[in-house]
């Protein structure tokens, strides 16, 4: 381990990435190295910020904006790494770290935030806006900057400011906690059966229980773990009623057993301190807050897409109910419908509806196939290309490279990705940047990463996803394209950098083209025969899409509801889940679903602080995506040039360069209603 005074930044390999392609080189990368250059990154990050607001020289859009947004690369270099390493290979020590790094980064933003020579500097120019003679974007990048420091506290006086930067930290802890509670009760859990426990099991599942019980060193045994590739699969299809309820309570329990990762503390003060935060910066509510920089605005307008949304899905889950009754009638059981039966009975609705089974299609969706698609479809719309770069190191043996090219041929960047669970990776799926493009002083390429959780397959055969599993990796890769087709001038409106509520458009947007039958036809192929997906299940998959369009409504609404619930309040519940149920039981909560996401393992919501107040989006970007996949329909094509153009130019290369609703309407010529995507859940 290097000390943090001996750290030269210039050649260490967390800040100097000396790899193939201009990648880090993880060769050389010892973990004993990131506290020390942590220390060291961040000072230097004081040192230019210092200099820039202690400029003698009159504040200009260079020495001010320009200088900020360019400063801290070294600090960028070694988080992106960090963080990284931090959600998809961890260990003890970047654990222990994290819980350490998490507050500093805190502190230092707050520090930034609160520097009152610079604010005055980033003032002054704010004031002259109008007369600098900016172009759109700078004048957009100007004003977010300025509305950025008013939001952290700027105008606050010197209490309220210590008060706002010591909020800030023990939120960001308590968020570190919060993950990392989940992850260990996620761990924590297992369930070994025997082969004659496994009635009604798919072979798929059976290899991935066995795969999941040797990697715990139980060879010869099938472990039932809580991440979602077995759990969900194991609750749909296992008939053993005792075990599907085992494995239920197990994961809605998760952060909620007591102990010491018991979230319920965590999330009681945090939701104090975000109501006391906002109340500091003068908002009615944490949702005020949140939502003032979206595409949103109000939680009123949240609560008019939710609630009318909600009172469909709810109607269709109770026609749904009824026809699971029956049918577990019909297999003998007198049992009321509950949590872990739901799942199981709907996989047996679906058969008796559309005589089909998931299960069927898995050996058509070969994960190597579905990569081409994802591939093969950026090229039809984007003109893009991926050439894999074989061998070179990165966080895991499992990670690979390919080099992005245009249409016409040059190099765009990079494109990483990891898909296998693995015990040191958290679960969910998810895109990050090493490093994200822009064009601002010697500009910088994308590179853009996707992280999977697909369960590795027997050796000598291939990894075969669920329906859902391949949306997932068209969703994740939609927003890898958002990283990745970049084009604005400054870093902070590059890529993904947009509102909340506008994110998930690119990635739901992409989702569709995964069931465009071209795409299927060319792409869904048997992994032992080759043969095409057969027209007579591809056409009962595209019939059964709206399937089970209550039960899913439902449960993810509910979570967006519960979240909209705690942070609309000016004060917050002194027992969260109490209130949790409380106001699961005014929405008149069916009791047999429980939300997609409970409170104690709301990672979106209480892992940090990136969809408190905005797990909303989702449905807010499906409006939009479902509108913005209808102009492809009307046009006959889903590949329309002309259309993939406005698509490329306005939401996909466009960034936060402009609001979200211009950007829309430049693409759509409209703004969306609700109804595309009340029809492709079918509740209408
Ligand atoms: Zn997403």
């Amino acid at each position: 381990m290097t000390s943090e005074t001996a750290v030269a930044l210039e050649t260490h390999p967390l800040t100097h990435w000396t790899g193939a392609h201009g990648l880090p080189d993880f060769s050389r990368i010892d973990d004993g190295d990131f506290g020390p250059v942590f220390g060291a990154a961040l000072k230097a990050h004081e040192a230019e910020i210092d200099a820039i607001a202690g400029d003698p020289d009159a504040p200009t859009v260079d020495n001010t904006l320009a200088a900020l947004e360019l400063a801290g690369e070294p600090l960028d270099r070694v988080s992106s790494i960090f963080w990284c390493r931090a959600g998809a290979h961890t260990n003890d020590a970047i654990q222990a770290l994290e819980r350490e790094v998490a507050p500093k980064m805190a502190r230092h933003a707050s520090a930034i935030a609160m520097n009152a020579a610079l604010f005055a500097r980033i003032d002054d120019l704010y004031n002259r806006r109008d007369t600098l003679g900016l172009d759109p974007e700078t004048l957009r990048v100007l004003e977010r900057t300025w509305k950025g420091f008013v939001r952290s506290g700027a105008k606050l006086d010197a209490e309220g400011k210590k008060r706002l930067a010591a909020i800030n930290e023990e939120l960001a802890s308590l968020g570190a906690s919060f993950g990392q509670n989940v992850l260990a009760d996620e761990k924590e859990w297992v369930l070994f059966l025997e082969e004659g426990d496994l009635d009604g099991l798919p072979a798929f599942l059976r290899d991935a229980m066995a795969q999941a019980a040797e990697a715990r060193g139980r060879k010869g045994l099938y472990a039932v773990t809580l991440s979602r590739s077995i759990y969900e699969p194991f609750t749909s299809y296992s008939a053993r009623r005792d075990l599907r309820e085992q494995a239920w309570k197990a994961f809605i329990r998760r952060g909620d057993n007591g102990g010491a990762t018991d979230n319920g503390p965590v999330v009681a003060r945090t939701l104090a301190l975000r109501a006391e935060k906002a109340k500091l910066l003068g908002y009615d509510s944490y949702a005020a807050l949140k939502l003032d920089d979206t595409m949103a605005k109000t939680p009123a307008s949240v609560y008019g897409l939710l609630y009318p949304v909600w009172q469909k899905a709810r109607a269709k889950a109770a026609e749904d109910q009824a026809d699971l009754q029956r049918l577990a009638a019909g297999a003998g059981s007198n049992d009321t419908i509950a949590g872990w039966d739901w799942r199981y009975y709907q996989e047996k609705l679906r058969a008796e509806k559309f005589a089909f089974d998931e299960a069927e299609l898995k050996p058509y969706l070969q994960l190597e196939r579905v990569i081409d698609a994802c591939f093969d479809v950026a090229g039809r719309l984007f003109g893009l290309s991926f050439v894999e770069q074989k061998g070179i190191p990165a966080w895991h043996p499992d990670v690979r490279v390919f080099q992005v090219r245009r249409r016409d041929g040059s190099d765009l960047g990079l494109f990483l990705a990891d898909y296998f669970a693995r015990p040191s990776k958290r679960s969910g799926a998810w895109m990050s940047a090493l490093q994200s493009g822009y064009k601002l002083g010697e500009g910088s390429s994308p590179v853009i990463y996707n992280i999977m959780n697909f369960a590795k397959a027997p050796a000598g055969e291939p990894a075969l996803l669920s329906l859902d599993e391949a949306k997932t990796l068209f969703h994740e890769f939609g927003h890898a394209l958002h990283g990745m087709l970049t084009d604005v001038t400054w870093p902070s409106v590059a890529g993904t950098s947009v509102s909340r509520d506008f994110v998930e458009l690119p990635s739901q947007l992409y989702e569709h083209w995964l069931t465009v039958p071209a795409v299927l036809e060319k792409h869904a192929l048997h992994y032992k025969t080759g043969e095409p997906m057969p027209k007579t299940l591809l056409d009962k998959m595209l019939a059964a899409k709206t399937f089970g369009a209550g039960f899913a409504t439902v449960e993810f609404t509910a979570s967006a509801l519960v979240d909209m619930a705690y942070h609309s309040r000016p004060d917050a519940p002194a027992e969260p889940l109490a209130f949790e149920a409380d106001t699961l039981e005014k929405l008149e909560m069916p009791a047999a679903i429980a939300m997609r996401h409970r409170t104690p393992h709301f990672q979106h919501v209480f892992a940090g602080d990136g969809y408190s107040a905005g797990y909303y989006s989702y449905m807010w970007s499906e409006v939009l995506d479902a509108d913005a996949f209808a102009a492809f329909d009307e046009t006959g094509d889903s590949f329309n040039p002309a259309l993939a153009e406005k698509l490329r130019k306005n939401i996909y290369a466009a960034g936060g360069s402009k609001d979200p609703e211009a950007l829309y309407l430049a693409f759509r010529g409209k703004m969306p209603t609700a109804d595309a995507m009340l029809a492709k859940r079918g509740l209408v």
